[in-house]
């Protein structure tokens, strides 16, 4: 089972995305088990502060190190990743997200406002994940991110009618074009080789659609 634990200053943000679907099912499943810890908790400020100014002056707040520290010492275990959410970390991609799968416990560490104390960076976390070259205004989207693309990637999640095998990126090429019912709408047809029930034909027309699609977004095949 993979463990995520999440540490945040904003807890209700999380039960709507982490309550619906696929990410249910997997904690119902028992393949999966997350929790949201509110950073304040972990404060030993008597008005539960996680955050300060900057030291050398500057705009905003930063989260301090001791609530982090010590909300990080109490859930960690000799098999956890340390995760911090941050612009500057490594790029998240679908390799990270199967890699990040096939661990036990994740630990994501949500940043705020003008972000978080470097010591929690230096002495803590094992890694720093991105999910793109744009600043928002928290990790907890971020964090919400990682765990779709991660969860539905632990083996038993997704069932056969919503297998990972053939979605984009999984092997280097963008997912062919799909269609449903009904055959007609409004004058658009579905391509005539998906009606054939010519199996081969599909899969090459599919292949071939996959390449176009791929190198007409101008990402590598
Ligand atoms: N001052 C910081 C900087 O310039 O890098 C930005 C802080 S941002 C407003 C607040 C928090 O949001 C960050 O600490 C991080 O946890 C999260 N965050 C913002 N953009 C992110 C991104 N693209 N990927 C991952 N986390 C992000």
């Amino acid at each position: 089972m993979l463990q995520i634990d999440v540490l945040t200053l904003f807890p209700g943000m999380f039960p709507g995305v982490l309550g619906e679907s696929i990410l249910k099912r997997a904690e119902k499943k028992r393949l999966v088990r997350i929790a949201v810890h509110d950073i304040r908790s972990y404060s030993r400020d008597k008005h539960k502060k996680a955050d300060d100014t900057p030291y050398g002056g500057g705009p905003g707040m930063i989260l301090t190190v001791q609530p982090i520290f010590d909300g990080v010492r109490s859930l960690k275990n000799k098999n956890s990743k340390v995760i911090l959410l941050s612009p500057g970390g490594k790029r998240f991609d679908q390799a990270l997200a199967n890699g990040l799968a096939r661990q036990k416990h994740l630990i994501l560490i949500c940043g705020r406002y003008e972000g978080v104390d470097e010591r929690v960076s230096k002495a803590l976390v094992t890694d720093e994940v991105s999910i793109g070259d744009y600043v928002l205004t928290g990790g907890e989207v971020p964090a919400m991110v990682l765990i779709d693309a991660v969860v539905r990637m632990v083996p038993g999640v997704l069932g056969n009618k919503e297998s990972a095998v053939s979605d984009s990126f999984q092997s280097g090429l963008l997912e062919y074009p799909q269609y449903t019912r009904p055959r007609e709408y409004k004058g658009l047809k579905v391509p005539q080789v998906l009606l054939s029930g010519d199996h081969e034909k599909i899969k090459e027309w599919r292949m071939k659609e996959s390449l176009k699609k791929t190198k007409k977004s101008k990402r590598k095949a």
